[in-house]
């Protein structure tokens, strides 16, 4: 048995049984690509494929849609990647999602291949990608590559896919629970064996690339030249599960000046370049988010100028993050940086002893 089968053997038994009302999972696509997708019914399982190495955007965004009026009264079952799980946590820390009702199922992932590889060409088999993704990166996103959060450990159920046999574990009282219902075998205590070799390269790698980055985009001019071919589409801000805002203030109309301030502009800065307002776009967004900024790589994916700015989030957010102890949705119980005020700040921010 495959390993996505594995997932859904578990998914046919849960609906079933009718013990959940929903699934949220990936599904190919007829253009041998794959989207998320809510399905109901068992026959609906055809196609999917949980551990396919794509990444069509992080799935958190999509739960947010799905309980922003109210949660699901059936249960649902939401199979998602590390990254996308700490999407999540971040999100209900924001009350962005309403966490109930929902049962997370996350699986150790080996990292996606870019969505231009894609691009008519049919995706690699799920169980081989595996088995590649032990001993390269060669084939997946730089965000990936330098990703070493590769298992989740804040659902209720996760799948050890790099494992021995491959194992289902409970985390949570919830997922317990689920697993003994299904009569599914399951372990209480992880493994890591099977992740340690990909985990060390993948920290060597993300050194490499904060290297690179410190080199080629500290600084502001640094940064400038790194955004310097962006049309100010703002696809990265609608895919980014973080920026939260339901009226963005870069795309309001505190950004519309009279002509008269433009041609002022314009001498003061010797010629202005258009689109205008890239680096304050750049720049706000970073300072609203990167608290929370879980590497997910959404916003590079859906760059059509292949601005690397997933990586420079990753890179900044690993920066601020590191100020406050905190990062970002490893852990439920961890305050968000920006809710609380320390004592000690009050000095480090006012300079008053
Ligand atoms: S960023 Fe990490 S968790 Fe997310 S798809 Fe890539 S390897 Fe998987
Ligand atoms: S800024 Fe990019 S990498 Fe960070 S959470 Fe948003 S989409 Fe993911
Ligand atoms: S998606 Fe790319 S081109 Fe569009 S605003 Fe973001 S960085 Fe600029």
């Amino acid at each position: 048995m495959s390993l996505s089968d594995k997932i859904n053997k578990l998914c046919e038994q849960a609906l079933e049984k009718e013990m959940v009302g929903g699934i949220v999972t990936l599904k190919k696509t007829a253009d041998d690509s794959a989207m998320h997708c809510l399905i109901t019914e068992q026959s609906e399982l055809e196609g999917t494929d949980p551990l396919i190495p794509f990444f069509p955007g992080n799935v958190a965004n999509f739960v947010k849609k799905l309980t922003r009026i109210t949660p699901t009264t059936d249960k649902i079952l939401v199979i998602l990647r590390p990254c996308e799980m700490r999407a999540v946590v971040e999100m209900v820390k924001l009350a962005q999602i309403q966490n109930q009702n929902i049962i997370w199922l996350t699986f150790d992932c080996p990292g996606t291949i870019p969505r231009s590889d894609v691009r008519g060409e049919k995706i690699p088999d799920s169980h081989e990608f595996f088995s590649d993704a032990m001993n390269s990166d060669d084939k997946i996103r730089t965000i990936c590559a330098t990703c070493d959060y590769v298992r989740a450990d804040t659902g209720d159920i996760g799948f050890l896919s790099f494992e021995q046999d491959a194992p289902f574990i409970a985390y949570t009282e919830q997922g317990k629970k689920f697993l003994n219902e299904l009569g599914i075998e399951f372990i209480e205590k992880a493994v890591t064996d099977g992740l340690d070799k990909i985990i060390a390269r993948r920290i060597e790698n993300e050194n490499k690339l904060y290297d690179k980055l410190n080199k080629q985009v500290k600084g502001i001019d640094n940064l400038v030249a790194a955004f310097a071919g962006c049309v100010n589409c703002h696809n990265c801000m609608t895919n980014c599960p973080i920026c939260i805002c339901r009226e963005c203030f870069f795309e309001s109309e505190a950004m519309d000046f009279a002509g008269d301030m433009f041609i002022e502009l314009a001498r003061r800065k010797k010629g202005l370049r258009a689109p205008t307002d890239l680096g304050v776009f750049h720049i706000g967004r970073m300072s609203h988010m990167t608290t929370s900024c879980v590497s997910c790589g959404a916003c590079e994916e859906a760059c059509p100028e292949k601005i690397i700015v997933g990586q420079i989030f990753k890179w900044v957010a690993a920066n601020v993050q590191k100020v406050f102890d905190y990062s970002a949705g490893k852990k439920w119980e961890d305050e968000l940086p920006l809710k609380t005020f320390c004592e000690e700040e009050l000095e480090q921010v006012t300079g008053i002893e």
